[in-house]
């Protein structure tokens, strides 16, 4: 049976695009039941790579992502929620798999690339942040996950944990599973733009609709979204291509929300068709698609507030949930030493 992992680094709160990306589907496995057992890691060591100096940022940032994630529907009777740096093997695992990789391997990682120069570090690439494709082998293979729901952005991760896998089991013995990604269904949720349109939403990038947004802030950030700069006026013909609101649009938009908020329109193809055309003006497009938000994300705010009024509950879920993690890691622990021959006490004694 199958054994899904997924994480967030806890650099802020989460937003749309790691909704739509990765934690819907989440959500639909853990309800599903057909999955063995469902791993859910805050991935706090990971978010230090980058924000070493900045360790109040992380540290407050682990009971929003818990937050967020409970809101989503997330059960942490069904899934184990857990916090990365309270599981010690996956350093140690990392170790081990930093001699099956080389440098030159981590630096055409295009992910990696991309974010190094976003940060600004192209002179100066703390090797922690260099290394954490490695780390998150380790994440991944100290579970033995098969699954990994995730945006596009991490498919290049996946491909460095499958590499490291098929040399640890070659090297050594085949103790490690290959892990597969799992993208959204839906092509634009891969990889969510932020409101600017330019990069993909994402919490270093302050370009976000935050799931705990308020409904002013989700209208005000709609207002505000880039959308066809050619379309100057509303009798132009516009470009629904690169365009954030519909773009989202296609993230989002159910035929019933038609009948519900634009009733002119049986569905999104013909909404878009007449923008293209010409007539239909931005702020009539926004406003559809800030009716839309607001009804996707009105339920999961409200639980959010609800959960938020018991942090302890949720301190106590995530050091129950590190527990039992750190206990399947450990087990595999032992398996890589036993494979790799550095077990020298107990019954493989040296003598
Ligand atoms: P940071 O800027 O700190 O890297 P982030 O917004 O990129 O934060 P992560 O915690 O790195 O978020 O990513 C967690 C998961 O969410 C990953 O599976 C990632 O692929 C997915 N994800 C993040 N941003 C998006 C997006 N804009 N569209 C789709 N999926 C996304
Ligand atoms: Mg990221």
């Amino acid at each position: 049976m199958d054994i899904v992992l997924t994480g967030d680094r806890p650099t802020g709160k989460l937003h749309l695009g790691h909704y739509l990306g990765s934690l819907k589907r989440r959500v639909e496995m853990q309800n599903s039941g057909k999955y063995k057992d469902i791993y859910v890691m805050i991935a706090d060591a990971q978010a230090l790579t980058d924000n070493f100096d900045d360790i109040n940022k992380v540290r407050n940032n682990i009971s929003e992502v818990a937050l967020d994630y409970m809101a989503c529907g997330l059960d942490p009777n069904k899934v184990t929620i857990y916090i990365q740096s309270q599981i010690p093997e996956l350093c140690e695992l990392s170790f081990y798999y930093m001699n099956l990789v080389t440098v030159s391997r981590l630096q055409r990682n295009p992910t990696v690339k991309n974010e190094i120069q976003m940060r600004g570090f192209n002179t100066s690439i703390p090797v922690g942040f260099f290394t954490y494709p490695i780390s998150q082998a380790a994440d991944i293979t100290a579970f033995k996950a098969n699954l990994i729901p995730v945006g596009e952005d991490q498919l290049p991760m996946i491909e460095q944990a499958r590499e490291i896998v098929r040399s640890f089991n070659t090297i050594y013995k085949e103790v490690l599973v290959e892990p597969k990604a799992i993208l959204p269904d839906n092509s634009t949720c891969c990889r969510l733009p932020g409101l600017d349109g330019a990069a993909k939403m994402s919490k270093s990038l302050g370009n976000c609709i935050y799931l705990s947004d308020s409904s002013n802030d989700i209208k005000k950030k709609v207002q505000s979204m880039f959308t066809d700069p050619t379309h100057l006026r509303v009798e132009d013909p516009g470009h629904v291509e690169n365009n954030p609101v519909f773009i989202y649009l296609d993230a989002l938009c159910k035929d019933e929300y038609f009948a519900e908020f634009l009733p002119e329109y049986a569905n999104l193809q013909e909404m878009k068709d007449h923008y293209t055309r010409g007539g239909l003006g931005d702020g009539k497009c926004k406003k559809f698609l800030n009716e839309i938000l607001q009804n996707e994300l009105k339920p999961i705010r409200e639980r959010r507030e609800e959960l938020a009024k018991d942090l302890g509950y949720i301190f106590d879920t995530l050091e129950k949930g590190s527990i039992k993690a750190r206990e399947v890691a450990s087990k595999t622990m032992q398996e890589v030493k036993t494979a790799m021959g550095i077990n020298y006490f107990g019954e493989n004694k040296l003598n």
